[in-house]
């Protein structure tokens, strides 16, 4: 297959970690005989430095021309200065997602065996944990009108329909592949965006996808539930705020920010792919960082952008078994560790002796 994909290294570890999810998706390339082409553009604080935006037309073009986006991270205490004119994060990150039309937040939370027992939660509760958030990311409260005087200040949460259709479209879609379970996350005995939400998710589903089982939780129990029986859930279904905040509790349970992936996803199958961490500038340069997480994003690319289902569990069970072999980076172990660079090219080697 031939592929055009954008890749955007960012700030911070940023260049580290995606230079080792290129290695991994050349291994693929050569391993299944396909063409991707690579184009390297600049995004964030580096970008604001050579061209004074971070999110320059180039960027923007190469983006748009793509099957398919591959991000580091932004950001960094260099571009953190909240009276700058343009920011790494607000032009940046909210820009482009808001250009490219990209509305779904994919995030899969999956624990390893070998790496329980770096979650602060006990290990009788973290095993088996596979479960996919689905977040609305351009709606919501984050989105709405907001009034703020000395005395008083409001947000407006404010959800279409059209909107809510469309993300639990998105959760469907993936329950289908998957153990076929959803779970929509509201208010809906407070609040009326949440009341529309569940109202809109329940006929969609009915009508559209009956082999799905749905169930509704309200926040306050999807956050007490993530802890107490966490294997139970399937796909999570979330708007902005809940999903933002439930998504980082979830990260918790596997116990390494460093091995997550992520997904951001609009009408077709373009999409831009990022580990969930930021550019963790305490330790840029150092050949520390974990690149797991952006290698899992290239899973993620492949399979959701390019449909290359078995390509993508091949880069998924080559990490999982480099981590069973004890191959781990400093932030996953006490004892030895291996570098980035050594991280990429183990899970590389494994995918070429496939
Ligand atoms: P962070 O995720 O960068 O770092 C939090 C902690 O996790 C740090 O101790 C860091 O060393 C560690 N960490 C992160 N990624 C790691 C990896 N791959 N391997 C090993 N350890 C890792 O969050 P922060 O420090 O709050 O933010 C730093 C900068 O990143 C800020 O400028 C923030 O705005 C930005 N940020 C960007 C994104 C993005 O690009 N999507 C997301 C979040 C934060």
């Amino acid at each position: 297959m031939k592929a055009n994909i954008t890749i955007m290294s960012g700030d911070g570890v940023g260049p580290e970690i995606t230079q080792e999810a290129v290695k991994v998706l050349q291994a693929i390339e050569a391993v299944f005989d396909h063409d991707f082409s690579i184009n390297e553009v600049l995004f964030g604080g580096i970008a604001i430095d050579e061209t004074g935006t971070p999110y320059p037309e180039e960027t923007q073009k190469s983006c748009k021309d793509s099957d398919a986006v591959l991000l580091g991270a932004v950001g960094g205490p260099k571009w953190s200065d909240p009276n700058m004119k343009v920011r790494p994060e607000k032009e940046g990150l909210l820009e482009m997602r808001s250009d490219l039309g990209i509305y779904a937040n994919i995030r899969p939370i999956k624990t390893y065996p070998e790496l329980i027992d770096n979650s602060p939660i006990k290990n009788r509760y973290l095993e088996g944990i596979d479960m996919v958030f689905v977040r609305e990311l351009t709606g919501g409260i984050y989105f709405g009108e907001k009034k703020k005087t000395d005395e008083s200040a409001s947000d407006i949460c404010e959800y279409s329909k059209v909107e809510i259709e469309r993300i639990t479209r998105v959760a469907a879609n993936i329950a289908q592949g998957r153990r076929k379970k959803i779970t929509s996350v509201d208010k809906a005995n407070v609040m009326a965006t949440s009341q529309l939400w569940r109202s809109t998710t329940t006929e969609l589903i009915a009508n559209e996808y009956g082999e799905l089982e749905l169930e509704h939780i309200f926040i306050d129990a999807a956050a007490m539930h993530l802890l107490s029986r966490p294997a139970d859930f399937d796909v999570i279904l979330t708007d902005n705020l809940f999903g933002d905040i439930l998504t980082d509790e979830a990260a918790m349970l596997t116990g390494s920010i460093g091995m997550l992936p992520s997904a951001c996803l609009g009408e077709d199958s373009f999409g831009v792919y990022e580990p969930i961490h930021g550019s963790a500038p305490d330790i840029a340069n150092q050949g520390i960082a974990n690149p797991c997480g952006a290698i899992l994003s290239a899973s993620m690319l492949l399979q959701y952008s390019l449909n290359l289902k078995e390509e993508a569990q091949v880069i998924e069970q080559s990490i999982a078994g480099v981590i069973k072999e004890g191959i781990l980076t400093k932030d996953l172990t006490n004892s030895s560790y291996v570098s980035t660079e050594e991280m990429g090219t183990a899970v590389s080697k494994k995918i070429l002796k496939i």
